[in-house]
């Protein structure tokens, strides 16, 4: 799961990570309000809050010198469409803002924690190179970051954060400052079930202190259930409204950006059968998982969430029948077409439970199944139905 920078550095804030005093706003007078009387002083900042980065560059952060600028900006980002390289071409419309005191910068670092799989343990790294896309840092200048792995039995060690520091050019008390800040970086990522934590920038102002800027925080889903108040972050209007809705039927959807529909039971069939329909010169719309309990129900569910996606030419249904019964699901395929009114081919593999059953219900149902008797048979057929 994502979240807002706004509520990232409301956990930092818990766990006394220096990041700059602010607070979300969802209408300008909102944003005055927060500038003017919470926050007070001269300079603040107006940010878009959108599960993406690169706001800055789009638009979507902009520093204001007075009160009438804090109105007119928030005016200006609320409900803007901001595309940033994160966004794709379609942006994202923008809810909420971030109002936060405007902080002098001296430098801006690069910090991020994340779990490197190939080696199953964490890592943290640096980089003077902060503030602009660190993907660029790593592909063209990868010297410049600086990493350490960190063993999950000792966690972060000090003499770990003391090296980073100096990487990145600090000394006495401005050293100290980032010491104590990645230190406490590592502690909230792991207290809190991350996936990621990044900051970019990290920065050091002209006062000497060391504070995030910008916040990013992905949380393992599996985790959540551990942490109610992170999972209550959760904002339905930055995630893809077909992966919500599967998700309300404990379906397993990602949306993908092919034309072939795919309904498959497990998820290594699923990805099995992604691999095959690839292999045949077809490109899959989704991945979806009814799981291993597919029912009439499901099946029904699944095929109006493939079917919601407007790309979709044709469906491919892999279903191999263990618990299921694979005459349960072509009763379900059957039904689901008749009420939902499916007018684009769909081809059906049934193996397993009952597969022969299966295979004369589809075709006495009257309808107009193509029926492969193998995977591959099946990505074939599906690939030769959308070249003609
Ligand atoms: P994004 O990564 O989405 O572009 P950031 O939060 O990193 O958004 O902001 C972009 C840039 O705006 C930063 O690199 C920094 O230079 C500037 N900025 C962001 N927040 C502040 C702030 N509170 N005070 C001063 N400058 C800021
Ligand atoms: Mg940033």
């Amino acid at each position: 799961m994502k979240i807002h920078e706004y509520q990232a550095k409301e956990i930092l804030r818990k766990f006394k990570v220096a990041v700059p005093n602010g607070k979300v706003a969802f209408t300008p007078e909102e944003a005055v309000d927060i500038a003017q009387n919470y926050l007070g002083g001269n300079l603040w900042v107006v940010k878009a809050q959108i599960h993406a980065g690169g706001r800055g560059k789009g638009g979507g952060v902009k520093v204001a010198k007075s009160l009438d600028e804090v109105r007119s900006l928030s005016n200006e980002i609320l409900g803007m469409n901001l595309i940033t390289h994160q966004t794709g071409p379609e942006g994202k419309i923008v809810k909420r803002l971030l109002i936060e005191q405007g902080v002098n910068i001296e430098r801006e670092f690069y910090v991020g924690i994340t779990l490197d799989r190939a080696i199953s343990k964490n890592v943290i790294m640096v980089s003077t190179e902060g503030g602009v896309e660190i993907e660029k840092v790593a592909a063209e200048s990868p010297e410049k970051i600086i990493k350490e792995t960190i063993e999950p039995d000792l966690g972060l060690q000090q003499f770990q954060a003391r090296n980073l520091a100096y990487a990145l050019g600090l000394n006495g008390l401005q050293h100290k400052n980032a010491v104590k800040f990645l230190l406490g970086l590592y502690e909230v990522y792991i207290a809190s079930d991350c996936s990621l934590a990044e900051i970019n920038p990290l920065v050091l102002t002209k006062e000497g202190d060391v504070i995030a800027l910008d916040a990013k925080m992905n949380f393992d889903d599996n985790a959540l259930y551990r942490h109610p108040d992170i999972a209550d972050y959760r904002d339905l209007n930055e995630e893809d409204p077909l992966e919500i809705e599967a998700s309300k039927y404990s379906l397993n959807y990602i949306k993908l950006d092919g034309n072939v529909g795919c309904m498959v039971n497990g998820a290594g069939l699923a990805m099995a059968t992604m691999d095959i329909i690839k292999l045949a010169g077809g490109e899959p719309a989704n991945f979806l998982d009814v799981g291993g309990g597919a029912n009439k129900i499901t099946v029904a569910n699944g095929f109006k969430i493939i079917l919601s996606d407007p790309n979709v030419k044709a469906i491919l249904i892999n279903i191999f029948g263990g618990i299921v019964r694979c005459d349960r699901v072509a009763q379900g395929v059957i039904d689901a077409t008749k009420e939902i009114n499916v007018t684009i081919p769909i081809v059906v593999r049934l193996e397993g439970t009952n597969a022969e059953e299966a295979g004369v219900l589809l075709s006495e149902s009257g309808l107009n199944f193509e029926v492969a008797s193998t995977l591959k048979d099946a990505a074939e057929k599906v690939t030769a139905i959308l070249k003609n």
